[in-house]
C-alpha cells in the first residue's frame, strides 16, 4: 500500500519510459522499415505528425482511465495535468498536419476540395470535430459551460474521433500498407477501446454490484456536511492513505442528481469499515448534499492521490494549511496520527470567512488539548466578529514567522486552500527558502 519513495520513483520513470515509446513507436518503426521516402522533406514532416498525434491520442484514453498503477506513483492530479498537456500538443501536431502536407507539395483539392474520397472526407470531419473541441476547451470558462455538458461533449469529440483518424489513416496513409504498421495500428487503436470501456462500462458495473450504504449525514459547519459510508456485508472497506480521494456517485431520491464526484477521504483509514466525506454546498450538485439520508448508496472508487503525510517519513515537523473545506485531507493526517500516535509535531493555519465556517471546530480544539501532534491550531478569519480574539485577515508571512519562528524554512509544508490562497501562499513561501519538495499541496480541482 505504500511502497518506498525508490520503488516509486522507479515506478514512475519505468512508465514514462514506456509512454515515450509506445507514442514514439510509429517513428521508430518507420525509421526502421522505411528509412528512404519519395516525398518531400517538409510532406514527409507533415504524414508523421499525424502518426504521433494518432498514437498520443490513443495514449490519452490510457492515461485518463484511471488505472491505479499508473496514477499511483504519479497521484490523479499530476496525471490529469499530463492529460490536459498532452492533449494540447497532440491536437497541435494533428492539425498542423494538412498544413505541413501542403506546404511539402500536397494538393490543395485535397485539403480543400469538394470530390474527395470518402476516407478524405473523414479525416477533415475529424479535425473539425477537434478543432471545435480545442477551442471549447480553451473558452470553456469564459462562456460558462457547466462541467456536466463540457465533459459530455469532451467524451462524445473523442470517442467519434479516434475510429475517424484511424480509418481515415488506415485508407490514407501510404506508411500503413506495411504489415508491421497495421498492426501498431490495430494495437493502438484496440488499446485505446479496451481502456475506454474499461473506464466507461466494465468497472463503474464491477462496483455497481457492491455499492455502500450511507449510515450518517451529519452537519458540519454552515453549508458543510460529513457523509458516512460502509460497505456492502461481506465487503471489505478499501485500504487508503490518510489524506487520499474518492470518487463517489451517490444513489438518492429519485428528485436527486446522479453524478460522480471526488471527494477527500476525511476520516482516517485506522477507522474500521467506514469511509467519511466532508462536502460543502459549492454548486449546483453539492448544493443538495444534505438531503443525503442514510440508507441511500453510492458507488465508491478509491483511493487515489499523493497527498499524504505517510508517503514522507522524513518529515518531522509539519506545517498545514487549510483554506475552508480545504481542510478535510489534513483533517485525515490529523485524524491518523492521534489514532498511531504519530511522531510528528503540527502547527494547522486553518482560514475561514467567518466562525461559523470552522469545520471540525471542537475536534481540533480537543486534538489540540490532548496533544496530538503537539497540534497548535491557527484560525484565521477574513470576515470575524468583533468578539474575535483569534488572527484576522488572509495568511501572511507575518502570520507564518509568527508561529513557526525563524526555523520556518526547516519544516515541511501540505496545503489545500482555494487557488488564490496557494497562489499567493506557495510564492511566500519558496521567498522564505523552504524548497519545493518539501511544499505538498492538493488542488480541489482536476
Ligand atoms: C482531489 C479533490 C478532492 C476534493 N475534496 C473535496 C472535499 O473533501 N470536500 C469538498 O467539499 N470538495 C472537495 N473537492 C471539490 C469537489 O469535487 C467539487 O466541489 C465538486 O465536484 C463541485 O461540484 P458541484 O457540481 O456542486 O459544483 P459546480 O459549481 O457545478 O462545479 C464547480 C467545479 O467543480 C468541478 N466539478 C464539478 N463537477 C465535477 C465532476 N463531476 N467531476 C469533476 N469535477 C467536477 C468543475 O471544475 C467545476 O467547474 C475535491 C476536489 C478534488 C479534485
Amino acid at each position: 500500500m505504500n511502497p518506498s519513495p525508490t520503488k516509486t520513483r522507479r515506478a514512475a520513470a519505468a512508465l514514462m519510459f514506456l509512454y515515450g515509446v509506445i507514442v514514439l513507436s510509429p517513428l521508430i518503426l518507420l525509421a526502421i522499415l522505411r528509412p528512404l521516402t519519395d516525398h518531400s522533406f517538409v510532406y514527409t514532416i507533415g504524414k508523421n505528425l499525424a502518426l504521433l498525434g494518432f498514437a498520443m491520442f490513443a495514449m490519452q484514453f490510457v492515461v485518463s482511465a484511471r488505472f491505479k498503477w499508473i496514477e499511483r506513483p504519479f497521484g490523479l492530479n499530476l496525471l490529469f495535468s499530463f492529460h490536459k498537456t498532452m492533449a494540447i500538443v497532440a491536437s497541435l501536431l494533428v492539425l498542423s498536419h494538412p498544413l505541413f502536407l501542403l506546404l511539402g507539395g500536397g494538393e490543395l483539392s485535397l485539403v480543400l476540395g469538394p470530390d474527395v474520397i470518402w476516407h478524405i472526407w473523414l479525416g477533415r470531419i475529424a479535425m473539425v470535430g477537434l478543432l471545435f473541441h480545442v477551442l471549447l476547451a480553451s473558452f470553456r470558462l469564459i462562456i460558462r459551460l457547466n462541467y456536466e455538458t463540457w465533459r459530455f461533449i469532451h467524451n462524445v469529440v473523442a470517442l467519434v474521433f479516434l475510429p475517424l483518424a484511424f480509418l481515415h489513416s488506415w485508407k490514407a496513409g501510404g506508411d500503413l500498407e506495411l504489415p508491421a504498421m497495421r498492426v501498431l495500428w490495430v494495437t493502438l487503436f484496440a488499446t485505446a477501446t479496451a481502456a475506454y470501456f474499461w473506464h466507461r462500462v466494465a468497472r463503474p458495473m464491477t462496483l455497481r454490484r457492491a455499492p455502500y450504504t450511507v449510515t450518517d449525514v451529519r452537519k458540519e459547519a454552515d453549508g458543510v456536511w460529513t457523509v458516512a459510508l460502509a460497505p456492502t456485508a461481506g465487503v471489505v472497506r478499501f485500504d487508503f492513505l490518510p489524506g487520499q480521494f474518492h470518487f463517489l456517485t451517490f444513489r438518492r431520491a429519485a428528485h436527486l442528481p446522479v453524478e460522480e464526484h471526488h471527494w477527500t477521504i476525511s476520516s482516517s483509514p485506522t477507522e474500521a469499515g467506514v469511509l467519511r466525506s466532508t462536502i460543502k454546498e459549492s454548486g449546483d450538485f453539492t448544493a443538495t448534499i444534505g438531503e443525503t439520508k442514510p440508507g441511500d448508496t453510492a458507488v465508491v472508487y478509491g483511493p487515489f492521490g499523493r497527498f499524504s503525510y505517510v508517503l514522507h517519513s522524513e518529515e518531522k515537523d509539519l506545517v498545514f494549511i487549510a483554506g475552508g473545506i480545504g481542510i478535510t485531507p489534513l483533517m485525515g493526517m490529523l485524524r491518523h496520527m492521534r489514532d498511531t500516535r504519530a511522531e510528528r509535531t503540527v502547527t494547522l493555519f486553518y482560514g475561514n470567512t467567518s466562525e461559523q465556517d470552522i469545520a471540525f471546530h471542537n475536534e481540533l480544539a480537543e486534538m489540540e488539548r490532548a496533544g496530538v501532534a503537539s497540534l497548535k491550531v491557527v484560525h484565521i478569519l477574513s470576515k470575524a466578529a468583533d468578539s474575535w480574539r483569534g488572527e484576522r485577515g488572509r495568511l501572511d508571512k507575518d502570520i507564518v514567522a509568527k508561529f513557526c519562528g525563524p526555523l520556518c524554512a526547516d519544516r515541511a509544508f501540505y496545503i489545500c486552500a482555494p487557488p488564490d490562497v496557494m497562489d499567493h501562499t506557495i510564492p511566500i513561501l519558496r521567498r522564505g527558502g523552504v524548497p519545493p519538495g518539501r511544499i505538498h499541496f492538493e488542488r480541489f480541482s482536476l
